[in-house]
């Protein structure tokens, strides 16, 4: 997201609340959404997600301390058994009645080997402790998602990626996992040991047993310099292709109603160290939001006064190590549906996203995320087999997001889309089946894993059928 702070906006919020209708529809619209009680008629206490909303109220809560505690726990552990990370799936995948079980005591790093820059990390280990935690041994993942919330194993289960040509998602740099079966066995998976465990396992949803370590192959540590520059979204679109190969990362965010979008860039340099200056993504976003309130039924206005506000912005620069840069604050909470669609489909579904948005869902100010990843090998990663460009959408967590599946999933599904595993998305097993070759194997690999279903929540039922 863009970072500058604009100034025309900073009034339109008070003078949207002044007029009368609009203020009483923009209140009822932004109200806080109702929350479940915070414990359950049983005396169960309340589970949420990150963006509130997924709940559950589980039976019974888990954190061994060792690997060895989490395989004697499992086997007499309630079904059905949810591994939980940092609970920033917008997709109902946690949810559980039967246990919730937490690996957050199990972090940090077990080994390393600095001669081929590879690490073995703890898989509750979050991405924000990773950071430093490889710089401390001159190592970097090569890649990051947008924010370092996340837990390296919920990561990896969903296929959590960052953006960059050449670059896989985080699951494409693991080179090894344990996993720890519903039966309690532990194992150790590769390319050469138990391949087939290790195809399906990599990205497993948390269906296939509780990962407790991971080896990452990194790289040597890499000073990049970061560019956020404001430009418009037409001509943008046309660049891209060529831009996006250009830079070592490269992702745009189009501010929808306004013809501008923000490039981010990063690439390696050895410029001196020049600090990232504080986040003002959530003020500039706030601001979008007051355009919207004001200019909704006005959208000629509204790209006008944006224009205007935007016009002499200057581009953002920051020097640092990757891991400083890469991943950014979201204090604003957000719904988010994110697809990933053969990389020659990404602009042209973009451009019909953009013109739908802005044709039917006057509502929308989040920007839409255009990003680039690398194909990989794991067999249910949605970046399988092809080179992809993703596309997300996103709504404010207290606003309708229904349109989203009206206007945009119908677009990414029409070009090839596969979900991101922890984003908003309809598809089920008949969806699904065609859209992954190693379906059909990844489910059976799957299922002698965990041969009573005791991993199964009714959501991962209508993703494995
Ligand atoms: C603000 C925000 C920004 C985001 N940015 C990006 C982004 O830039 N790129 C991107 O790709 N995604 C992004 N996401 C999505 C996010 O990366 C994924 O949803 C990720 O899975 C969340 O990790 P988590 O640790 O919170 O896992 P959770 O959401 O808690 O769990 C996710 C899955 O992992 C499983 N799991 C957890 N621990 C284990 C374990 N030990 N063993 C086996 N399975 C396990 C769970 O059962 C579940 O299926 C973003 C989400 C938010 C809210």
């Amino acid at each position: 997201m863009t970072s500058r702070r604009t100034l025309l906006f900073a009034g339109a919020g008070l003078l949207a609340m002044g007029v009368g209708g609009l203020a009483g529809r923009r209140w009822w619209l932004g109200r806080e959404p109702e929350l479940p009680a915070p414990i359950d008629s049983e005396g169960r206490a309340l589970w949420s997600n990150w963006a509130g909303n997924q709940h559950a109220y589980p039976a019974r809560r888990a954190a061994p301390a060792s690997e060895a505690e989490l395989a004697d726990l499992l086997p007499a552990a309630t079904s059905p058994i949810r591994p939980v990370g940092s609970g920033h799936s917008f997709t109902a995948l946690v949810p559980t009645d039967g246990t919730l079980l937490s690996i957050d005591r199990l972090q940090g790093l077990v080994s390393h080997d600095a001669a081929n820059s590879s690490a073995t990390i703890r898989a509750g280990t979050r991405l924000s402790a990773l950071g430093p935690l490889l710089a401390d041994i001159g190592q970097e993942m090569p890649n990051l998602p947008d924010i370092n919330k996340q837990t390296l194993a919920g990561a990896m289960a969903t296929g959590t990626h960052g953006t960059g040509k050449g670059l896989m998602a985080l699951h494409g740099e693991a080179s090894a996992i344990r996993l720890v079966l519903p039966s309690g066995a532990i194992v150790r998976c590769s390319r050469d040991e138990r391949p087939e465990l290790f195809h399906a396992a990599r990205v497993g949803l948390g269906a296939f047993g509780v990962l407790s370590e991971v080896t990452l192959q990194n790289r040597a540590l890499q000073r990049v310099r970061k560019s956020v520059t404001l430009v418009d979204t037409d001509q943008l679109l046309r660049d891209w292709p060529a831009l996006a190969g250009r830079h070592r990362n490269a992702e745009f965010l189009v501010l929808p109603f306004t013809g501008k979008s923000a490039l981010i860039t990063h690439d390696a340099t050895d410029e001196p160290v020049r600090p990232r200056s504080p986040d003002q993504d959530s003020e500039t976003l706030m601001d979008l939001k007051a355009l919207r309130d004001l200019f909704e039924f006005a959208p000629a206005l509204r790209r006008k006064a944006a224009q205007a506000a935007m016009a002499d912005i200057p581009a953002e620069i920051a020097i640092d190590e990757g891991w400083k840069l890469l991943s950014n604050e979201r204090p604003v909470r957000f719904k988010e549906m994110e697809y990933h669609v053969p990389i020659a489909e990404q602009v042209g579904a973009l451009r019909e996203i953009i013109a739908r948005i802005e044709r039917d869902a006057p509502d929308v100010f989040f920007p839409i995320e255009a990003r680039i990843i690398a194909a990989d090998d794991a067999w249910l990663s949605p970046f399988y087999g092809r080179e992809s460009g993703s596309v997300a959408v996103h709504a404010w967590y207290k606003e309708d997001h229904s349109w989203m599946a009206r206007l945009v999933e119908p677009v990414l599904r029409e070009a090839g889309g596969r979900p991101h595993w922890g984003k908003l998305h309809a598809l089920g097993a008949a969806d699904l089946k065609p859209l992954y070759p190693m379906f059909a194997e990844a489910a059976a690999v799957r299922r002698a894993a965990d041969p009573d279903g005791r991993m199964m929540n009714p959501y991962l039922q209508r993703i494995f059928g």
